[in-house]
């Protein structure tokens, strides 16, 4: 951040009295430009015991597996936005969400939530935002054509839940990790 998005002076970076951190500062309208983490919602899309993954037609990571999941909106509420994201990456519909997973990524300054959601029926297509979608047996997921570290997480916590057929509510903090962004657009 350069420039003053209230007045159009250029910003400084100092820490403001009171606080304990460095701010965008700008020096003419004293306007304090704080920058926190950018909330993400998505949801894993069930049906018939296989889920719904996205081949991202965007970059970063275009062409890989994702689940449907985006930034949360002003004034939206997680539960709208996992629903939003489901149609707009893949045209459809979900229902019965329940609160599934929150992952903290510091390092990139996000937050994933994630519901578990149940597709309302098997009409769905890739949105603009899509090469494809397709329903996937767990035991058929693309592991080394994800498209983030997070992704994989969720995924990983689903099928080992899978397993015992439980699924509590998971809270995970996600490392860094080489060879692979972070950063979901
Ligand atoms: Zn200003």
């Amino acid at each position: 951040m350069n420039f003053c998005s209230n007045c159009g002076e250029r910003l400084v970076v100092l820490v403001p009295p009171g606080d304990d951190r460095p701010r965008f500062v700008c020096n003419a309208c004293e306007t304090i430009h704080y920058s926190n983490p950018k909330m993400v919602v998505g949801c894993v899309p069930e049906l018939d015991g296989r889920i719904l993954l996205c081949r991202r037609a965007i970059e970063p990571r275009f062409g890989k597996w994702t689940l449907p999941a985006g930034y949360l909106e002003n004034g939206e509420t997680v539960a709208d936005c996992a629903k939003r994201e489901a149609y707009e990456e893949a045209l459809a519909r979900v229902e019965n969400l329940k609160s599934y997973a929150l992952l903290n990524i510091p390092f990139i300054n996000q937050v994933y939530f994630i519901f578990r959601a149940q597709l309302a029926n098997d009409d769905y297509q890739a949105g603009n935002e899509s090469l494809e979608v397709k329903l996937y047996r767990t035991d058929d997921i693309p592991w080394s054509e994800l498209a983030f570290p997070v992704i994989r997480e969720v995924l990983k916590l689903y099928c080992g839940d899978l397993v015992t057929g439980e699924f509590p509510f998971h809270m995970v903090d996600i490392a860094p990790q080489t060879g692979m962004g972070g950063a979901h657009q």
